[in-house]
């Protein structure tokens, strides 16, 4: 049994074709897709045909119209067989984010259904070399030129790079601005000055793409701004209120599928005459393992339930605690698998190695845990000064 968080027929439906793709289609191919970087395109196809990758896009873009429960209730029950797999659709979302957020009708109109029916993958770019955690240091720039931008920069660490056709990117329309100096854009895959360059190898999630973006005096028309210029660092704000749920989903979907490797493996496995499950030592590892993922599943849903309710204007604060928790959670309850399942945890025959590298990612892109915290104090203190003058 597990907990009741009262979902709806439909949402209890795309965990059902979530579980039904991950079993069947993902299960059987995660080890070789893992060990030799294949990007899932076979599995994105099986996404697209059980409607799984609009969920969150609203039906009047031909999405599913399930807000962001729906993205983080999917990426969870793919995320529990595979933890990078799922990015193909968890990162189109990221990217896709900025469209819902700030996009014009046209804009949203013209880019939204072919996210939602998978035709497209999309990606965010606003990370580069130098510019991690402190986004306002990024160094692209997009100079106005009449009706057209030319844009002059690389983005670094990109999902979904070179593998997406849509791409939300953040650039520096005012350098002198600084912050207020930062516009988005949406960027088509071959716009011509828009390359690809370094593919990362990388220690999990090595099915998942992360490339660099290059634009070199890559020129696109003022339709093509997202928002209004200026407010890059608005948009940017406003779509990881949204994302990170979707990471913390990730996160929560490893640490799951761990546990239950663990709990499988512990009843199975006998040492000293007896199944390690009738350890104490084991149980107790077990029961941390299994409250802490319950912990974490209460936070994101009720987080995610705030969000898609629209009652607050931010929600800055609990996004970052589900990211900063489930993350944290995640990298815990995975480190514990191994530990339970002894040396065999440690070598690829079994899953949950994998799931410890996976699990690490959580806790850094989309803002890494001191970034979290930073953003989850920072709201803190606003709140009480708000409340005592
Ligand atoms: C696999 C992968 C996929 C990614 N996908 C994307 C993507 O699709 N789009 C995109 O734009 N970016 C993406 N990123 C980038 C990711 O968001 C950044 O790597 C992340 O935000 C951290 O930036 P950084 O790596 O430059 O680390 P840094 O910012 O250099 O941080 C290094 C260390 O310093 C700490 N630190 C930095 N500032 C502070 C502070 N103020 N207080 C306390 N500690 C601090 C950090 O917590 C960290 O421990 C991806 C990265 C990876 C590895």
């Amino acid at each position: 049994m597990s907990m009741d968080y009262m979902l709806s027929e439909e949402e209890l439906m795309m965990v059902e074709t979530a579980r039904t793709i991950a079993a069947e289609k993902i299960k059987p191919i995660r080890r070789q897709y893992d060990e030799e970087e294949i990007f899932p395109w076979n599995i994105v196809k099986e996404f697209a045909q059980a409607d799984l990758c609009g969920v969150y896009i609203p039906e009047s873009y031909g999405g599913f119209g399930k807000g962001i429960m729906g993205l983080v209730l999917v990426v969870e029950e793919l995320c529990k067989v595979d933890g990078g797999i799922a990015l193909a659709l968890a990162s189109t979302a990221l990217g896709a984010l900025p469209i819902l957020i700030a996009g014009t009708e046209e804009q949203k109109k013209k880019y939204l259904p072919n996210i939602a029916s998978g035709k497209h993958l999309a990606a965010f770019g606003l990370t580069e070399a130098s510019a991690g955690s402190d986004a306002t240091a990024i160094m692209t720039t997009a100079i106005k030129d009449g009706d057209y931008y030319i844009l002059n920069g690389t983005k670094h660490f990109i999902t979904n790079g070179g593998e997406a056709q849509v791409y939300t990117v953040f650039a520096k329309t005012n350098p002198d601005k600084g912050a207020r100096g930062i516009s988005g854009f949406i960027i088509e895959k071959g716009t011509p000055g828009f390359e690809f360059g370094k593919k990362e190898s990388k220690m999990g999630i090595r099915a998942s793409a992360t490339r660099e973006l290059i634009f070199n005096n890559c020129k696109i028309h003022k339709d093509q701004l997202l928002g209004k210029e200026g407010h890059g660092l608005l948009v940017v704000q406003a779509t990881l209120d949204k994302s990170r749920p979707g990471v913390a989903a990730q996160a929560l979907g490893i640490a799951a599928g761990a546990l239950e490797e663990a709990v499988i493996y512990a009843r199975k496995r006998v040492q000293f005459n007896q199944p390690i499950s009738s350890f104490q030592g084991i149980q107790h590892i077990l029961a941390d393992m299994a409250t802490e993922v319950e912990a974490a599943r209460a936070l994101l849903y009720s987080c995610t339930r705030m969000i898609d309710s629209g009652k607050s204007k931010r929600t800055s604060k609990e996004s970052a605690m589900s990211k900063y928790y489930c993350s944290e959670v995640a990298m815990r309850v995975t480190t514990n698998a191994v530990q339970v399942l002894g040396g065999y945890g440690y070598c690829k025959d079994y899953p949950v190695e994998k799931m410890m590298r996976d699990a690490k990612i959580t806790t850094l892109y989309e803002g890494t845990s001191q970034i979290q915290k930073n953003e989850i104090a920072l709201n803190l203190i606003k709140e009480s000064a708000a409340r005592n003058k």
